[in-house]
């Protein structure tokens, strides 16, 4: 098998970069390959880069790691680019969202309908979407031929610039289907007698294929509705594939949304916490209320402190081995997700469920397997545009990424009130960014329900702009003036 280059843009998230190392450990094809992590913040790239290291010597893998804070290093002569980079961090998606809230627009500007995911920002996240472009023009130049897989968020608007303004080869991911997992456990399905199928766009799919044994499974799910849906209650801010909000989308749209699709609904769900709690649960009200989402931030900050003492811990102690881990920080990592993430990775038989390496050794090696990945429609939701990058299941290999026939069809209602209005917003984004007009932010904003006078708008937008991480946004969306 060929060995091949990976390199990771953003390696230092650490658990997206562990389990991808892990992933590539339980990958033997993969052997001989080199992996280089590429990262601006030098102390979350050190810990990942220990943890790394550390991770293959102790598991026996054939993997050579590499660090860099240069993009180029990690993209020349690469056959695959896995980009997870957030570029801003989350302060700056908590400052916009701070000056959002000041002129009246609850959670945000970037929270819109159909779009109300946290770190899933459009409007006002120029220097994301700028990285994005600029680092698909790399690979064009430096390694044309290499795979361009985008995890970052936004993922729909991001696949969908990039595959608009570069000839690279790319796929985005999402592990958002994964929720479909919990629902067959809910109705206690034997996962592989249960034939699936999702169709729509990031953040907005849709069940649309539900067969059980060769029966309509929905007869299962409107079951659970009718006798047990009223003792249901959520078991963190995340779980909410069954929730009341899941359930009357169900009812409204004729087929279930998947994973993060439950979140990305409309004012309705989502006008107040209040309201949030009533259709996703108490006491978070769903992952993007003010609560669920100060839950996420804080799970997410440990993660990344348990993550540097661990690295810190290898560094003074280079005899100590994995399993020594979870005795020595058992308190701190208690109740922590990242416990139960390192035992997962720890376990030989078990892989992290990210599709990003097998998705790899599919295209290398040619060994078919099925995936959910984002690329242009080409004709596979026909109602909507071929450029518009779509979610969808597909067999990959060698010979590259091959959709499945969406089978039966999404409902009219989803296609009409659902992704056509989210497809807007996707337009109006990439437009936006794309001609630095700003009257498309502007015109978005006018027909926001939050918005009671255009002097609100004018002063959001001007506060926004003013951020000093977003004078070339400015320059850019103001140059016409
Ligand atoms: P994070 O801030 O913890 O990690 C992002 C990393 O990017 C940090 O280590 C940061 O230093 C690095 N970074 C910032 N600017 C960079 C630059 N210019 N070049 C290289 N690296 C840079 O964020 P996170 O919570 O781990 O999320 C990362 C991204 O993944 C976000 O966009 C998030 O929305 C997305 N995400 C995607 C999925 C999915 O399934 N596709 C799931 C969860 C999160």
């Amino acid at each position: 098998m060929p060995a091949v280059k990976i390199g990771i843009i953003g390696a230092g998230s650490a658990i997206f970069s562990l389990r991808l190392v892990s992933d590539l450990c339980k990958t033997p094809s993969l052997y001989g390959s080199s992996v280089v992590l590429m990262d601006i913040d030098e102390e979350r790239l050190e810990a990942v880069y220990t943890l790394a290291t550390k991770y293959v010597e102790e598991v026996g893998g054939n993997l050579k790691f590499e660090k860099t804070k240069n993009l180029e290093d990690a993209i020349k002569e690469a056959d695959f680019v896995i980009n997870t980079a957030m570029v801003g961090g989350h302060n700056y998606l908590e400052r916009v969202r701070q000056i959002s809230e000041k002129y009246g627009y609850y959670r945000g500007i970037d929270a819109q309908e159909f779009n109300m995911v946290s770190d899933y920002y459009t409007f006002s996240n120029y220097n994301q979407l700028k990285y994005f472009v600029e680092i698909a023009k790399k690979i064009e130049k430096l390694s044309p031929k290499a795979w361009y897989l985008q995890a970052a968020n936004p993922v729909f608007e991001g696949t969908t610039l990039v595959t608009r303004t570069s000839s690279i080869k790319a796929a985005g991911f999402c592990h958002g289907h994964l929720a479909l997992k919990e629902m067959f456990d809910t109705l206690e399905l034997e996962h592989d007698k249960v034939d699936w199928q999702v169709a729509g766009v990031n953040h907005g799919i849709w069940l649309n294929r539900f067969i059980y044994e060769g029966k309509n499974a929905y007869e299962k799910l409107n079951a659970w509705i009718e006798e047990k849906s009223h003792d249901w209650k959520p078991l963190h801010p995340f779980n909410d594939q069954l929730s009341p909000a899941a359930i009357d989308m169900y009812k409204f749209y004729g087929v279930l949304p998947v994973g993060d699709t439950v979140r990305n609904s409309s004012w309705r769900y989502h006008k107040n916490l209040e309201t949030k709690k009533k259709w996703y649960g108490e006491p978070w009200g769903g992952a993007d209320s003010e609560i669920g989402w100060k839950w996420y931030q804080e799970t997410l900050g440990q993660i990344t402190d348990i993550t540097k003492k661990i690295a810190k811990f290898f560094i003074d102690n280079p005899k100590a081995k994995f399993s020594d881990v979870k005795g020595i920080f058992s308190q701190e990592i208690q109740d922590n997700e990242l416990l139960q993430e390192m035992e997962r990775i720890l376990d030989p038989e078990q892989k992290s469920e990210e599709q990003h390496i097998p998705f790899i050794e599919s295209i290398v090696s040619g060994k078919k397997e099925r995936f959910i990945v984002n690329i242009p429609n080409k004709g596979i939701i026909p109602e909507i545009e071929n450029n518009v990058v779509v979610e969808v299941p597909a067999v990959v290999d060698n010979e590259g990424i091959h959709p499945e026939k969406i089978e039966p069809k999404l409902p009219e209602r989803v296609i009409k009130y659902y992704l056509k209005p989210r497809i807007m917003r996707m337009e109006m984004a990439v437009e936006a960014f794309l001609k630095g007009d700003i009257n498309i932010i502007k015109e978005l904003l006018y027909r926001d329900p939050r918005t009671q006078s255009e002097e609100q708008v004018e002063k959001v937008i001007e506060e926004i702009l003013s951020l000093p991480e977003n004078e070339e946004m400015r320059k850019h969306y103001l140059k016409k003036k």
